[in-house]
């Protein structure tokens, strides 16, 4: 640590090298510090097809210098619109007033570019790969991460970006928090855009029977899609049986969603139980913070989880850089300025979970009903209050 107590010359270990790991180590590197990001697996590769990085997120990276780089990935999503299951239209609107309303356009993105760019960001060599940390110990003066091979790395900070199965999550609060089940699965891909599944620009949406399908245009000419239906924990399934499984929950849905279900390549659809974490009472141990689905792991529902690990990021950088207590002091303001935040979108996701996936029947009819009077104005309004509520405004 530098003179006078400013937080300068410090080392950031940062473990994980997710979405959250790769931002905050861009983040912390831009403010001078030293740091070293490592990751348990031989072999980065993101889980899941696409992502969608609403304006909160883009403006984080645009902090950090990445505007065009997100910009050249991104998907040009310019309207949105919800179809009943049969392909009746229930409401379908420009998203531009929303795009006016918070500043900056968001971008649906593929996880491997959006990887990419930030392993770029941040330096691709830089990342320690094949270290999976088993262990922490921290004193007043330092913090040190020890590996399954038994090396260890010491620094002043330790960022614990290891994801919604965080081992790190267990050391900060003393216990140990289960996952809960959403009640749905999840399947997830890419496709290529084409007329006869969806508009090149827009976010499309059918719902009905407690399910969703949707389409996405994220960039280089491709769709992320997903597929939600509910189904009980541990349902059995495999990718040889994907399709007959899809075409049987969506039998008598609209023609776009029989063709997406016919193009998309098994092989490369991922499936996933919905699982969320109860929100955090801490985020922090000392020198140790927790950051990205590692804080809170969240359900799908806002589209927030990794727009919030980039915010976290920047919210934590910012700490070290303009506080000068201490590095624990620091992290202190960092859980104070982030666990409200956090807290209330893994509960409306979570709500909004429920209202989709019909955990009350009528609920979800209400919701469908909804849609068929809204003009954009609501379901923008909520998105955008999101998007305003993050610490860039
Ligand atoms: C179906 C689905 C759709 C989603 N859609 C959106 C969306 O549209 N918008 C959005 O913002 N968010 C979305 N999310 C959430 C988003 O994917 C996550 O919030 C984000 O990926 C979290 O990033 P992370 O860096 O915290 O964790 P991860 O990306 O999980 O990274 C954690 C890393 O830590 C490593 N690691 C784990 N344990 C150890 C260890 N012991 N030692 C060393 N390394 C370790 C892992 O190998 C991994 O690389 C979605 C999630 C799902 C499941």
């Amino acid at each position: 640590m530098g003179a006078e107590g400013v937080l300068d010359n410090l080392k950031v270990i940062v473990i994980g090298a997710g979405m959250g790991g790769l931002t905050a180590g861009i983040a912390l590197k831009q403010a001078g510090y030293q740091v070293e990001v490592y990751d348990r697996v031989r072999e980065l590769r993101p889980a899941g097809a696409g992502i969608s990085l609403w304006s909160n997120g883009v403006k984080v990276l645009n902090r950090l210098g990445l505007g065009q780089a997100i910009a050249n990935i991104g998907g040009q999503m310019n309207r949105m619109a919800y179809y009943d299951m049969h392909g009746e239209l229930l409401t379908g609107f420009s998203l531009q007033p929303l795009i006016d309303t918070v500043g900056q356009r968001p971008y649906p993105v593929a996880r491997t570019d959006l990887q990419g760019m930030l392993l770029n960001a941040f330096g691709a060599d830089d990342v320690r790969l094949n270290f999976r940390c088993v262990g922490v110990e921290q004193d007043e003066n330092s913090v040190t991460a020890i590996f399954e091979d038994g090396s260890t790395a010491t620094g002043d900070v330790l960022v614990a970006a290891d994801g919604t199965h965080s081992f790190l999550r267990s050391y900060v609060l003393g216990e140990t928090l289960e996952r809960q089940y959403a009640g749905y699965v999840n399947w997830n891909g890419l496709v290529s855009i084409s007329e006869d599944l969806a508009p090149a620009d827009s976010w499309v949406l059918y719902v009905g029977e407690h399910k969703r399908a949707s389409l996405m245009p994220v960039g280089s000419d491709q769709f992320y899609f997903f597929l939600d239906v509910p189904l009980p924990k541990g349902t059995v399934s495999s990718p040889d049986t994907y399709q007959e499984e899809l075409f049987s929950f969506f039998k008598g849905w609209a023609a776009p969603v029989q063709t997406l279900i016919q193009r998309l390549d098994p092989t490369k659809t991922n499936r996933i139980e919905i699982h969320d974490v109860p929100p955090l009472q801490t985020l922090v141990k000392g020198r140790v913070a927790l950051l990205g689905d590692a804080g809170h792991s969240t359900t799908p529902d806002l589209g927030q989880g990794g727009c919030q690990a980039l915010e976290d990021a920047l919210v934590l950088t910012t700490y070290l850089q303009t506080t000068n207590l201490s590095v624990e002091d620091a992290l202190q303001r960092y859980e104070a300025a982030r666990k409200d935040r956090v807290a209330d979108i893994v509960t409306r996701a979570r709500k909004r979970s429920d209202v989709t996936h019909g955990k009350d029947a009528a609920k979800t009819q209400e919701w469908y009903e909804e849609l068929k009077t809204e003009d954009g104005s609501n379901i923008m309004g909520a998105i955008s209050r999101t998007i305003l509520a993050g610490p860039l405004g």
